[in-house]
């Protein structure tokens, strides 16, 4: 048993990773708890001979100055990382022969784009464009959502401005009511190219995406905001946050899986217990557990036989029904440089139905992914993670090999490039990602940003278990590197608030 510490963070991604360095540099101590023998979670990379692959995420958005990351980036001291920003930030093909959506850094000429694109829908961008502008002041404001004691709803009340009390109204509406309210409903191609956009963000169509998420992720790609590409791979992000928390005299164990989370009597914290690669088991204590886990993964650390004064049965219920989230194909792939289009974007998108609609990312001349003259190749569809899962060993291998059958042929026909440039091919399905990244049955991103699931109606950081909080892609604003830095912030505020010391971050 080791000494006391102030708090456990549970999951070294960006979440866990941004929540322990800002309580480290809080001058708390803390201990991080990583199961893998490297950090960075589903936005970590791989090497394969050659080539590093970024495992998830290959886009980060919140580097521009007063972003996300850069904020704290900023309040820990650290240097932000090397990154060039993404213009156009992504190339949408709807494969039905018409030209390939550009979105276009610049405001102005991607104004001029969509009105090319999609004649007649100012009205419905003009509408987003407003949301999105009264979104963002009140999300620098650092609110507290969904409010769950006095303290998160002062922190909210302050945050708020008038154009957010204009657009509150507009909290139970989704995309496609905008689309309807601003009389486009009926523009098809409009549609489509919002449904492959918006199931990227919040993995949910225009239907069924909240107008206020909605209507802020279709403007990240343009100025002041934007999307950038990370020189070397998405690896530095974590690197530059793990050095923080070192310096700050954080303990990092990797290696560390969490098997059970037990009180430990009546105000005096949590035993958190890990199985090591070896299998043998540790067991350490705190005050504060900060879980950057999927929230389906704690009905199983907490188990039921401790009874509901560990976790209230209501509680426990509400996370075992919560919606399944998708999973992930991801091809890992390698061409050479001179089979792709000479102008090939950085990331592109294209609709389709077998194997599904497709997001690639192609690595830059020089980025550190690939030796000169290749790229790094990574394209992922989303899949049902219970198909995958529960297949008898053969089966799945065979289903696998002929998804990644498919998803290679698509992108030669689509790329325009013959089967002899490729130079690596590799597929993850849910089972790999299960075992990357812990996530139950391989799930990706979070709850889905649905008016019933956004914002003051999610999942909340402070839980009904006293000094447990949560953070991570479930918890608001969501998914997305850029999002899940948001939600570590804000269950760091909570909890040094509830200590008597609240966290402020410099520039705030
Ligand atoms: C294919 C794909 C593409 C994506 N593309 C983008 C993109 O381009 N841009 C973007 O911003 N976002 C993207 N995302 C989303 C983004 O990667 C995630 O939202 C974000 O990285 C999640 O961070 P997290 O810290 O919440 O969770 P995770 O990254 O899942 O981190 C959780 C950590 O906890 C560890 N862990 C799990 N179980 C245990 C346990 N029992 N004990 C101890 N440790 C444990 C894991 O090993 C992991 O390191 C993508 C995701 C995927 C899967």
């Amino acid at each position: 048993m080791e000494e006391q510490q102030d708090v456990i963070v549970i999951g070294g991604g960006i979440a866990g990773l941004t929540a322990a360095a800002l309580l480290a540099r809080h001058g708390l101590q803390v201990t991080l708890l990583e199961a893998h023998y490297q950090l960075g979670g589903c936005a970590g990379t791989f090497r394969r001979g050659p080539y590093t692959f970024d495992v998830g995420a290959t886009q980060v958005a919140g580097l521009e100055p007063g972003g996300s990351h850069a904020r704290i980036f900023k309040h820990l001291n650290l240097e932000p990382p090397e990154a060039v920003p993404l213009d156009p930030g992504c190339v949408v093909d709807l494969a039905d022969g018409t030209e390939p959506i550009r979105l276009w850094r610049d405001p102005e000429r991607w104004k001029a784009e969509r009105q090319r694109q999609f004649p007649g829908s100012d009205r419905f961008w003009s509408l987003c464009s407003q949301l999105h502008q009264s979104n963002w002041a009140f999300a620098g404001r650092d609110p507290v959502l969904p409010i769950r004691s006095g303290w998160d709803l002062l922190q909210t009340i302050g945050a708020l401005g008038p154009a957010t009390m204009a657009s509150a109204p507009l909290s139970l509406l989704t995309v496609g009511d905008l689309l309807r309210i601003s009389s486009c409903s009926e523009d098809q191609r409009l549609r489509r190219f919002l449904d492959l956009q918006l199931r990227l963000y919040s993995q949910e169509p225009v239907e069924r995406t909240a107008a206020l998420y909605g209507a802020t992720v279709l403007q990240m790609a343009q100025n002041p905001q934007g999307l950038w590409h990370l020189h070397g791979s998405m690896q530095v992000l974590s690197d530059r946050l793990a050095s923080a928390f070192k310096r700050d005299r954080g303990c990092l164990r990797l290696r560390q899986r969490v098997t059970r989370l037990t009180r430990q009597g009546e105000g005096s914290g949590w035993r958190v217990q890990t199985e090591c690669r070896d299998g043998s088991p540790s067991s350490f204590s705190a005050a504060d557990v900060v879980c950057s886990l999927p929230p389906q993964c704690l009905p199983t650390l907490i188990r039921e036989d401790e009874g509901a004064k560990a976790m209230p049965l209501g509680y426990r219920r509400q996370l075992m029904q919560l919606d399944a989230p998708s999973g992930a194909l991801v091809l890992y792939g390698a061409v050479r440089r001179d089979a792709l289009p000479a102008d090939c974007p950085g990331h592109l998108q294209r609709d389709g139905e077998s194997p599904g609609s497709l997001f690639v990312s192609v690595s830059q001349e020089g980025d550190g992914r690939a030796p000169i003259g290749e790229a790094t190749l990574i394209a992922s569809v989303f899949t049902d993670p219970g198909i995958w899962c529960q297949r008898p060993e053969a089966d799945y291998k065979a289903h696998k090999r002929g998804c990644q059958e498919a998803i290679s042929h698509t992108l030669e026909q689509w790329l325009g490039f013959s089967p002899d440039a490729w130079r690596h091919q590799e597929l993850a399905t849910p089972r790999s990602f299960a075992h990357w990244t812990g996530r139950p049955n391989g799930i990706v991103g979070g709850l889905g940003q649905s008016p019933r699931r956004f914002g003051p109606f999610g999942l909340a950081s402070r839980t009904p278990l006293a000094n447990l909080w949560l953070c991570g892609d479930s918890i608001h604003p969501g998914e997305g590197t850029a999002g899940v830095t948001l939600s570590a912030l804000m269950a760091c505020r909570q909890l040094t608030a509830q200590r008597g010391r609240p966290l402020k971050l410099k520039d705030s």
